[in-house]
């Protein structure tokens, strides 16, 4: 099976214990052929950026023979984050927006703006979209399509978005349905509680029902 795991905090991040390499090793021992570090905008801060780019590449090429390592950053919206960002990120594999389903997150079509400037991927963290739609009223399918956003499971366990996917199967037709891709991301902040099966769970139903990684 082929695992990914696309969401990951180290010490670049305020609440992340780990070096960049012991998230990387870790991964690599729980059998992860993708990790993706995606360390928070606002706590790496807009100078530090280049630097923490820089490590990330480094570890591309330092583990190269045994996992791909993407660079990734999380990007707040509670509230609307810097404007610099899509240019300081032109180089990222990706960017993940984080809570925008939340009551204080910006206004999504403020967001939808925002996004067209990205030339990265970029994906919905820890968003239940279905909740999004109904509260915009939108065809929430169509627009990811359209702005080229991917959506996540958060195997976290804080999420119960992705407790509900994991067994609805009218969530999952639609989502398969759809089109959009689906990332997997464990969202770890301290790799002693690394949770191993849960991310190889939610990597075998996508894998499963045909539904296409980012
Ligand atoms: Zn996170």
């Amino acid at each position: 099976m082929y695992t990914v795991d696309l969401h990951n905090h180290t010490i670049f991040s305020y609440d992340g214990s780990n070096t960049p390499e012991e998230i990387i090793e870790n991964a690599i021992n729980a059998g992860v052929d993708v990790i993706g570090i995606t360390d928070h905008q606002f706590s790496i801060g807009e100078k530090n950026l280049p630097i923490y780019y820089r490590h990330i590449q480094h570890c591309k090429i330092k583990y190269a023979d045994r996992i791909r390592v993407l660079c990734g950053l999380e990007i707040g919206t509670r509230p609307s984050p810097p404007e610099n960002l899509p240019k300081a990120t032109e180089m990222f594999d990706y960017v993940l927006f984080e809570s925008l389903d939340d009551p204080r997150a910006m206004d999504f079509y403020e967001f939808l703006e925002w996004r067209r400037q990205f030339k990265c991927k970029a994906g919905l963290a820890h968003c239940d979209i279905f909740r999004l739609a109904e509260r915009y009223g939108v065809d929430i399918f169509k627009i990811m399509r359209d702005y080229d956003i991917f959506w996540e499971l958060n195997t976290s366990g804080n999420y119960i978005y992705y407790y509900d996917f994991l067994t609805n199967l009218k969530k999952q037709k639609l989502v398969k349905e759809s089109g959009i891709a689906v990332s997997v991301g464990s969202d770890t902040h301290f790799i002693a509680e690394y949770r191993k099966k849960q991310i190889r769970r939610a990597n075998e139903l996508l894998q499963t029902l045909g539904i296409p990684l980012p």
